[in-house]
């Protein structure tokens, strides 16, 4: 299937690793013109380098997304780079493991900037680009715990579900314009982080499937498709909404 995709400019925070760097993969596969942060220069270099190696044109910027004035500024270099920004794709690192009843004001706050605000942040300072092209792909990395909130994860699960009430209320307003805006919610992945944690790999999803739907939720053939949250987590949600 052609993604409709070759050309277009996307961002995609978070994305020396993991989930963020196969979304990154994916989309540099489909012929779309890529900027990428981290905070680590060494791998977010590597990266760069496998995304060159598939034809890409690169921006890589050592950054942390959750400082207040990082999304303006990878906006804006992603802008001046490659003159606009169709596309955009936003992660950052999960918050530690919290019992409820043990969090404290400063990690909520923490988890609230890390995966609600910076979100925004960039969705706010992305879209004026795609109101202006007519035209917008946004995805936000969460996790399956907006559907099944996990035990033991508090701070995840009350920062990302905030995000997903305010993705609800956003997508209506920016479908007009062209824009769609959905959320894509892993299950257990095996990225280096899960592997470190002693997941079993052979039991969880493979990166590079998660960032070919990513690639596809920001396709141009996933026109009517916003406001929507995908599970992807291989039937671990036992709900039915
Ligand atoms: P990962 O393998 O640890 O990779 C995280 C990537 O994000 C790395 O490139 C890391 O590079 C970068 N990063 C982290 N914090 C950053 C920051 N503040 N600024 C810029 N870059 C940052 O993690 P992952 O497994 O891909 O997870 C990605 C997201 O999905 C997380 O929010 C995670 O909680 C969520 N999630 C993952 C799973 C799973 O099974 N993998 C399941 C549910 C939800 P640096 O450290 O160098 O900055």
């Amino acid at each position: 299937m052609d993604l409709g995709i070759a050309g277009r400019v996307a961002l995609v925070t978070a994305a020396s690793k993991g989930l963020g760097r196969a979304s990154a993969l994916a989309l540099a596969a489909e012929g779309a013109r890529v900027s990428i942060c981290a905070r680590g220069e060494h791998a977010l270099r590597a990266t760069e380098a496998e995304l060159q190696a598939l034809g890409a044109d690169v921006h890589a910027v050592v950054a942390d997304v959750t400082a207040p004035d990082m999304a303006a500024r990878l906006v804006a270099e992603t802008v001046e780079r490659f003159g606009g920004l169709d596309i955009l794709v936003a992660n950052a690192g999960g918050p530690p493991p919290a019992r409820a009843l043990e969090v404290t004001d400063e990690q909520i706050a923490a988890a609230v900037n890390a995966n609600l605000t910076t979100s925004v942040r960039l969705v706010r300072e992305a879209v004026p680009w795609m109101r202006r092209a007519g035209w917008g792909r946004i995805c936000l990395i969460t996790s399956f715990s907006i559907k099944q909130p996990i035990p033991g994860l508090s701070l995840s699960n009350l920062s990302r579900t905030g995000l997903w009430a305010w993705a609800k209320t956003a997508a209506p307003e920016l479908f007009p314009d062209g824009i769609t805006l959905n959320l894509a919610c892993p299950g257990h992945h095996a990225t280096d982080r899960m592997k470190q944690l002693g997941g079993d790999a052979a039991h969880m999803g493979d990166p590079a499937d998660f960032g070919k739907i990513v690639a596809f939720i920001c396709s141009q053939p996933a026109n009517f498709l916003s406001s929507t949250a995908i599970n992807v987590d291989g039937a671990a949600v036992l709900g039915l909404l």
